[in-house]
């Protein structure tokens, strides 16, 4: 078989060229010298290569939590509620949010909902006033609760991060790391039938993946047992209004699983 019929050969033959050409393996000269015979050395028949089988590429898509996770440390408390959560959480300055934050956002909403939504982490607004989604992408997402057939004390709206990040930058790792224990008693605490992640740092956290948004909207996921489902965070929205009608599908599929009635022609 040509040894150029797969890449694969290809990266090893110019692999094993290039560790001929490393400076600790010697060289053979390739100079003549008058009157030097050359013989024709015997060729060596290669050995078959032995197949090796790739072991399987962990995908990063993980609808099941099954292994170790940020939140190992985080297991269920017994008895746990909204109000022992937020006494535990008291004036957090455990990141460094806590420095530029005028208000902890810790949730808002029905403890009992049965549908959460989690955002990102608290904007200019949310940080004034200690709630969350109360600014121009929260007046949105009110609209699609509303356009559910549902109120804001319904449901539950909380984030990943309960402080607001400087220049509403993206939370980062160890912020995140920090804070979403808490979020993750929250969802315990308050056990609801759906999961609504509004954007990619929350689905992110909760399926611990680095794939954005739009790769997981519109899907049914498992969360801990509970049905999770992704889809635009409502800033998004504001910048790009043609996105409305994908949520829309979304929090369709939302509604029949909690037996809400979609209304026809109602659309966010
Ligand atoms: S973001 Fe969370 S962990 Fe960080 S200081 Fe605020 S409440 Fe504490």
């Amino acid at each position: 078989m040509n040894s150029c019929a797969c890449a694969a050969y290809c990266a090893r033959d110019r692999s094993a060229g290039a560790r001929a050409q490393s400076p600790g393996v010697p060289v053979p000269s390739l100079e003549i010298q008058k009157g030097e015979t050359i013989l024709a050395k015997p060729v060596r028949k290669p050995e078959p290569r032995k197949l090796i089988s790739a072991p399987a590429r962990k995908t990063d898509v993980l609808p099941v939590l099954t292994g170790p996770s940020l939140f190992e440390s985080a297991d269920k408390i017994a008895d746990d509620s909204l109000p022992k959560i937020q006494t535990d959480l008291g004036d957090c300055t455990r990141c460094k949010l806590h420095k530029g934050r005028n208000k902890i956002v810790f949730g808002d909403g029905n403890p009992k909902a049965e549908l959460v939504f989690v955002g990102e982490g608290p904007g200019a607004d949310e940080d004034a006033q200690g709630l969350p989604f109360v600014g121009r992408a929260g007046k949105l997402l009110t609209q699609m609760i509303e356009a559910m057939g549902l109120q804001r004390k319904d449901v539950y709206i909380c984030n990943v991060v309960k402080c607001r990040p400087p220049e509403n930058r993206l939370p980062e790792k160890d912020e995140v790391a920090t804070c979403s224990p808490f979020l993750l008693r929250q969802i315990d605490a308050i056990a609801p039938k759906v999961i609504v992640c509004l954007g990619s740092v929350a689905v992110q956290t909760l399926l611990e993946t680095h794939r954005g948004v739009s790769q997981f909207r519109g899907q049914w996921l498992e969360f801990r047992g509970r049905k999770l489902l992704a889809t635009y965070h409502p800033a998004y929205l504001l910048r790009n209004p043609n996105a409305k009608g994908e949520v829309w599908k979304d929090l369709q599929k939302v509604m029949a699983v909690l037996g809400l009635e979609v209304k026809k022609g109602k659309s966010s």
